[in-house]
C-alpha cells in the first residue's frame, strides 16, 4: 500500500511538474513570438550570410530593432559558439546586465550559465557561457590576459556610435587581431549614425544596414529658454499626464541625484493633485540602480495607468523601453571634460549634441506616433548644439588606457591607430603622469610598480595608492578606502524630513577632522565590526547597497593584492601612513588654501573649493589632497584630506620642487585663519 501511495504521490508531482513545464514552455513560446516580431528578424538569414562571407561587418539599425539581443542568439543558432564564445560589448554596465538577463530569459537558461555578463567588479559567467555581454572596458582588461582573444569566435563591438574611450581603444586592438586571426569574426554595431566612418576605419568593411520601425514624432520646443530645467521637466510631465492620451513618458536627466530629486518632487506634486487623476508610476533608471529595480522599467504598464521613466543617457540608445509615447528632453547630459594643459578632469553638465537630441526624440516613436518635448528653443537647437558628441578619447584623461596599452606591449602611442586621435598634448600629459607615478621609466617603459598597477581595474592614481600602501604597511586600510571611493553611488542618504539626524550621523565619522578618506575608512570598518549589519546602516543613514558593493569591490582588491604579492597589513595607529599612501597616488590633486577661503591647485593654479559635503568644509586645512573635481555652481573638490606639504617633495620628487610647496603665506596666515575667512 505504501508503495502505491508513493507512486500516487510521484504521479502527482509529475503532473505538477508537467503543468509547470507547460507554463514555462508557453512563456518561452511567447518570447519566441516576440523575437520573430522584431525588425531585425526579417533580415536574419541575410545577416548570417553576410557574416559568413565577410570577416568584418558594420551593422546599422535603429535603436530597439533587436541588434543587441538578437544578433548573438542568431550567431549561436548558426553554430558560431561551437568554435568559441560570442562576446558583445556595451558602453554601460546597466545595459550589459539587463540585456544579458533578457537574452537568458529568451533562451530559457539561467543567467550566468550559457548567457552571462561581465562588468567591473562583477563576473556573472561560468565555463558554460557562450554568449557573453560585457562592458567595453572589461574586454579591454581581458585582452591583457588573452591578447589574441583566442577564446572568442565572434566579437561584437556594440553601440559603437557611443564612442567611449574603451570602445575607441578596442577598435584599434581588434582591428589588429582580426588581421592575424582570420577565423575571428568582428561585428561593429551601431545605431543609425557614422556607418561610413566605421566602414572606412575598418578597411572599407561592408555595411549591413536594415530599416527599423519608426513612427512620426512631433517635436515641440519651448518658446523661451528655461531657467530651471528640473522644474520645466516636472511641469511638462504633469501636463502630459493630465492632458494627453495614455502612453508612457521618458524623461532624460543627467544623473542619479537629479533623478532622485525629480522623483521626490513628482511624488509630492502628484499627491497634491488628488485622487481624480490616473495613476502615474515613476520608474528611475541609472547606472547604480540595483538590478531588481532596473527590471521594473520593462514591466508592462497596467491598464489605465501611465508610467514615467526618469533616465540618464542610458535610455538614449543602450536600453529600449517599450511603450514610450512621450519624450521630455531637457537637452543636457553629464560629460567628462579634460583640460590637457593642466591635466585636470572634471564632470560637467553639458548641452547634448543634435545627434543625441535626434536619438532621444526617436524613443517616442517606436511603437506608435509620439511626441517629443524639447525644453529648449528651436533657435537654441539650430544654433548652439554641436552636430555630434565629441568622442570621449578627445576629452578625457588617458592615463589609464595608456597604462593598459603599455602593458599590452604597445609603445608607440603617437602612431596608434585611433579612429579620432586624442590631442597629442593629452597623450604627453598622461605619459608624464605615469612617469611621475613611477609606472613608467624615463624611456617610457613599464616599471615593476607600473606592472603591478596595471593589475588593478582602477584609475592609475588609485592603483598607485594601493601599490604604495605596501611600503607603509597599511594595505588593509587603503583597499577599504579604494573600494569606498569606487562605489560610484552615494554612501550617505539624507531624507528630507530627517536631514539634521542624517547630518549628525555623517559628522560622527568625521570626529577629529580626520578628512574624508579616513571618514570613509571609519564607515567601512565600523560596518565590518557590526558584522555587516543592515540595521547599523539604517541607524547611521548609510546606503546598505553601497556598502555591500564596497565589500564586493574590496574582496576583489584583496584578491588582486595577492596577485601582485602585497601582503595585507594594517597600521591603524599611524593614520599618517594611510594619508601618505593617498598622497603618493593623488599628489597631482593637491591644493592650497587662499586668504579668501578658496583653494588654488598647486601645480596648474586654478581656483577650487571644498565640497560642502566634505567633513573639512568648515575646517579649511592649509594643504589638501582631493579625489576628484566636480563642477556644479563652482569647481568643487570631492573627498578631501589634509596633507603636510613636505610629503609632496618626499613622495613625488619628479613632480614637485621646493618652490611649489614653500609656504610663503604661512607667516601672514595664523592658524584658524581659514575659519575666520568663512
Ligand atoms: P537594439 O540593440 O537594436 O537597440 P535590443 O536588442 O536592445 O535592440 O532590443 C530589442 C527588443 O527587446 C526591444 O523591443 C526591447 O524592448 C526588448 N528588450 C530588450 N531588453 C529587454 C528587457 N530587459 N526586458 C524586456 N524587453 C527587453
Ligand atoms: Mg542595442
Amino acid at each position: 500500500e505504501s508503495v502505491m501511495a508513493g507512486e500516487n504521490y510521484e504521479d502527482d508531482m509529475d503532473a505538477k511538474q508537467k503543468s509547470q513545464d507547460l507554463a514555462e514552455k508557453s512563456a518561452l513560446e511567447e518570447l519566441q513570438e516576440v523575437r520573430r516580431s522584431l525588425p531585425i528578424y526579417t533580415y536574419r538569414d541575410d545577416l548570417l550570410k553576410a557574416v559568413e562571407e565577410h570577416q568584418v561587418l558594420v551593422i546599422v539599425g535603429d535603436t530597439g530593432s533587436g541588434k543587441t539581443t538578437q544578433i548573438p542568439q542568431y550567431l549561436h543558432e548558426a553554430g558560431y559558439t561551437k568554435r568559441g564564445k560570442v562576446g558583445c560589448t556595451q558602453p554601460r554596465r546597466v545595459a550589459a546586465m539587463s540585456v544579458a538577463a533578457r537574452v537568458a530569459q529568451e533562451m530559457g537558461v539561467k543567467l550566468g550559465h550559457e548567457v552571462g555578463y561581465s562588468i567591473r567588479f562583477e563576473d556573472c559567467t561560468s565555463d558554460k557561457t557562450v554568449l557573453k555581454y560585457m562592458t567595453d572596458g572589461m574586454l579591454l582588461r581581458e585582452l591583457l590576459g588573452e591578447p589574441d582573444l583566442a577564446s572568442y569566435s565572434v566579437v561584437i563591438v556594440d553601440e559603437a556610435h557611443e564612442r567611449t574611450l574603451s570602445t575607441d581603444i578596442l577598435f584599434g586592438l581588434v582591428k589588429d587581431i582580426a588581421r592575424f586571426r582570420p577565423d575571428l569574426k568582428l561585428l561593429i554595431s551601431s545605431a543609425t549614425m557614422d556607418a561610413e566612418k566605421f566602414s572606412d576605419y575598418f578597411d572599407t568593411a561592408p555595411i549591413f544596414s536594415f530599416p527599423g520601425r519608426r513612427y512620426p514624432v512631433e517635436i515641440n520646443y519651448t518658446s523661451a529658454p528655461e531657467a530651471d530645467y528640473m522644474d520645466a521637466a516636472i511641469v511638462t510631465v504633469l501636463t502630459i499626464h493630465v492632458r494627453e492620451p495614455l502612453g508612457d513618458i521618458l524623461v532624460f536627466f543627467t544623473g542619479q541625484e537629479e533623478i532622485e530629486t525629480a522623483e521626490e518632487i513628482l511624488k509630492h506634486r502628484i499627491r497634491g493633485l488628488g485622487t481624480k487623476i490616473r495613476e502615474l508610476i515613476i520608474c528611475p533608471i541609472y547606472a547604480n540602480l540595483p538590478s531588481e529595480l532596473q527590471a521594473k522599467i520593462f514591466e508592462p504598464t497596467p491598464d489605465g495607468a501611465r508610467k514615467v521613466v526618469l533616465a540618464t543617457n542610458i535610455a538614449e540608445t543602450s536600453l529600449t523601453i517599450d511603450g514610450i509615447k512621450y519624450v521630455v528632453d531637457p537637452g543636457f547630459s553629464k560629460m567628462k571634460s579634460y583640460n590637457p594643459r593642466t591635466g585636470m578632469e572634471s564632470l560637467l553638465i553639458t548641452p547634448i549634441s543634435k545627434a543625441s537630441a535626434t536619438q532621444r526624440a526617436g524613443r517616442a516613436g517606436r511603437t506608435s506616433a509620439g511626441k517629443c518635448y524639447r525644453l529648449y528653443t528651436a533657435f537654441n537647437y539650430n544654433n548652439d548644439l554641436e552636430e555630434n558628441t565629441v568622442p570621449e578619447v578627445q576629452r578625457t584623461n588617458l592615463a589609464s588606457v595608456v597604462l593598459a596599452l603599455k602593458s599590452l606591449g604597445i609603445h608607440d602611442l603617437i602612431n596608434f591607430d585611433f579612429m579620432d586621435p586624442p590631442p597629442a598634448e593629452a597623450l604627453v600629459k598622461s605619459l608624464e603622469l605615469l612617469f611621475a607615478l613611477g609606472a613608467l621609466n624615463k624611456l617610457g617603459e613599464l616599471t615593476k610598480a607600473g606592472r603591478r598597477m596595471a593589475e588593478f581595474p582602477l584609475d592609475p592614481m588609485l592603483s598607485k595608492m594601493i601599490v604604495v600602501s605596501d611600503k607603509y604597511k597599511c594595505s588593509d586600510e587603503i583597499i577599504s578606502i579604494a573600494a569606498m571611493l569606487s562605489i560610484g553611488g552615494s554612501i550617505f542618504y539624507r531624507p528630507k524630513d530627517k536631514q539634521v539626524h542624517a547630518d549628525n550621523a555623517r559628522m560622527n565619522f568625521h570626529t577629529g577632522n580626520v578628512g574624508d578618506h579616513i571618514a570613509l575608512l571609519k564607515v567601512y570598518s565600523s560596518w565590518k565590526e557590526t558584522n555587516y549589519s543592515t540595521q547599523w546602516c539604517y541607524e547611521n543613514y548609510i546606503q546598505v547597497r553601497s556598502m555591500k558593493r564596497a565589500r564586493d569591490i574590496r574582496d576583489q582588491l584583496e584578491g588582486l593584492l595577492e596577485r601582485v604579492e602585497i601582503e595585507i597589513s594594517s597600521n591603524l595607529n599611524e593614520l599618517d601612513s594611510v594619508r601618505k599612501s593617498i598622497v603618493a597616488g593623488f599628489f597631482p590633486h593637491t591644493a592650497k588654501l587662499q586668504k579668501n577661503g578658496s583653494y588654488r591647485t598647486v601645480k596648474h593654479p586654478q581656483t577650487v573649493h571644498i565640497h560642502p559635503n566634505s567633513g573639512l568644509s568648515q575646517v579649511l586645512p592649509r594643504w589638501v589632497v582631493y579625489h576628484e573635481l566636480v563642477l556644479t555652481s563652482k569647481e568643487y573638490m570631492r573627498q578631501v584630506t589634509e596633507l603636510k606639504p613636505e610629503w609632496l617633495i618626499e613622495l613625488a620628487p619628479h613632480y614637485y620642487q621646493l618652490k611649489d610647496v614653500e609656504d610663503a603665506a604661512s607667516k601672514k596666515m595664523p592658524k584658524g585663519a581659514g575659519k575666520a575667512a568663512m
